[in-house]
């Protein structure tokens, strides 16, 4: 069931409810006073004829007789139909308009009279009628002799009551069928923004086109708040989508060429190669090579893949100037054509992770020996600014162009694709860069074309007290 079908019939049951119970309050009240109106008639007429039979009785006489003169009651009895009755409620006289029918009278009728308790009821008549009767009683000679009954047809005000009770119940129906008109209605105009997002969110969804976006009526109501967060979740998905689109179309480009040599070696090794001890020492060498290849962008793939599930370092104080010692010391075992050398050797301690970090350093002197050509000389310093570790990784290599700077931590980048170089997967930067960002610091890069590169690697420092706290906590002391 629709919203709106469902807010309009609460909203017509809520006012069908109220409609009632405020139509059943008016109309037992105007009952009420209307009957009310009706009984103090009756009562005076009544309290007339007591009159009437109070003069002609002479209360001495009354003694000492023992019986009371009746007035002639049809002069009242036009509308009014009367009945004496005495004090045992036996009728002593009848109007003659009441054609020798006796009024019932309620039970009790001699307790009431005795009391002097005036009683007002409705009874049903011959006929269908219904009549309404007031008892009064009436004292002589200071003694309750009886009762005067005066009745009267309902007819009039029961009809008076039909014409309200018609009157509120179109009235009522009017407003319910207008209040469910007016809320559907309502409720459709309140709607339609959100049937203009559903239809948008369906083109965008059959059109698998993550481009689009709802167009926002206005931007401060509920409707437009809820459009401004589908669209902003739209651009990150649109987002989120391409990056996997080129990530999937980078990975299989990248495994592409390895696995092109792999093949072609073995292949050659089919047609005989095999048979030769040297083409075969080079075909074996070229799939080993490719083979480590894919294996490590794997791993590196892997890698940012736990990074971006939100992967934790092991975090523990790090001596840097040891760590980039021990990078240098590893670099020195490596053939290079290129001289790596120490330049500032300050001492610094971070939070970090070891390994992560190691890895991090690994991959800009690694970048800096594949794109400084055979000569040059890689210097790396460390020196500390402002509560911030500083580490550089400077080249005098074959420099960044401005274009590709901003770019270079991208996945899968490469500045020199177009110039041949192969060997890295464009991974090494991306990596690097999530690791300073993980420990709290970041990675800057200044280059000249033709002139070489700064790699620098910011991390906060740990200051004194912070390294003693980190110290008792693991439980080393000092
Ligand atoms: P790769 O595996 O290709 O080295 P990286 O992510 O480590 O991937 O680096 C991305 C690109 O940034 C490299 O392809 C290269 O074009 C450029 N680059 C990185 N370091 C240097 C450097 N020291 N000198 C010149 N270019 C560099």
């Amino acid at each position: 069931m629709s919203i709106r079908t469902r807010l309009t019939i609460w909203y017509t049951s809520l006012l069908a409810i109220s409609l009632l119970v405020f139509g059943a309050l008016i109309y037992s009240l105007l009952a009420g006073i209307l009957t009310s109106v009706m009984d103090d008639r009756l009562a005076g007429q009544a309290q007339d004829v007591i009159g009437l039979i109070q003069n002609e009785n002479d209360p001495v006489a009354v003694m000492l007789s023992g019986r009371v003169q009746l007035p002639s009651i049809d002069v009242f009895a036009s509308q009014y139909f009367i009945q004496i009755v005495q004090a045992d409620g036996e009728p002593v006289q009848l109007s003659e308009n009441l054609q020798g029918q006796r009024l019932p009278m309620p039970d009790g009728i001699a307790g009431d009279i005795a009391n002097g308790r005036t009683h007002a009821y409705t009874i049903d008549a011959s006929g269908g009628v219904r009549l309404r009767v007031a008892s009064v009683p009436f004292v002589v000679a200071r003694r309750p002799v009886g009762a005067v009954l005066v009745a009267q047809s309902l007819t009039d005000l029961d009809a008076a009551l039909t014409v309200v009770r018609s009157a509120l119940l179109i009235g009522a129906l009017t407003s319910l069928l207008l209040a469910a008109v007016g809320g559907v209605i309502l409720a459709r105009a309140a709607l339609r923004p959100i049937q203009a997002i559903t239809t948008t969110a369906r083109q965008i969804t059959q059109a698998q086109d993550l481009s689009q976006r709802i167009p926002v009526a206005v931007p401060n109501d509920e409707v437009g708040r809820l459009t401004s967060t589908i669209n902003d979740m739209l651009a990150r998905l649109e987002t989120l989508f391409q990056a996997q689109q080129r990530l999937v179309a980078d990975v299989s480009h990248e495994l592409r060429t390895p696995l092109t040599t792999i093949q072609g070696n073995l292949d050659l090794l089919r047609r005989g190669a095999a048979a030769d001890p040297a083409m075969r020492g080079d075909a074996l060498r070229a799939i080993g090579d490719e083979t480590a290849r894919m294996r490590r962008m794997v791993n590196d793939l892997l890698l940012l893949a736990q990074a971006d599930a939100g992967l934790k370092l092991r975090l523990e104080p790090v001596e840097l100037d040891t760590l980039l010692l021990e990078v240098y010391r590893q670099t020195q075992v490596l053939a290079s054509s290129v001289t790596v050398r120490l330049g500032a050797e300050d001492q610094a301690t971070v939070m970090g992770d070891q390994d992560r970090l190691r890895q991090l350093l690994l991959n800009l002197v690694d970048n800096a020996m594949k794109y400084t050509p055979a000569g040059g000389t890689v210097t790396l310093g460390l020196s500390r600014r402002d509560g911030w570790a500083q580490v550089a990784v400077s080249d005098t290599g074959m420099g960044i162009a401005a274009e590709d700077l901003p770019h270079i931590f991208e996945r899968f980048y490469r500045a020199d694709r177009s110039r041949g170089r192969s060997g890295g997967s464009g991974l090494g930067l991306p990596i690097a860069g999530w690791i300073a960002q993980a420990h709290g610091g970041r990675i800057e890069v200044t280059s000249q074309m033709g002139q070489g590169s700064i790699f620098t690697m910011w991390l906060p420092e740990l200051t004194a007290d912070e390294g003693r706290r980190t110290n008792e906590q693991m439980g080393y002391s000092s």
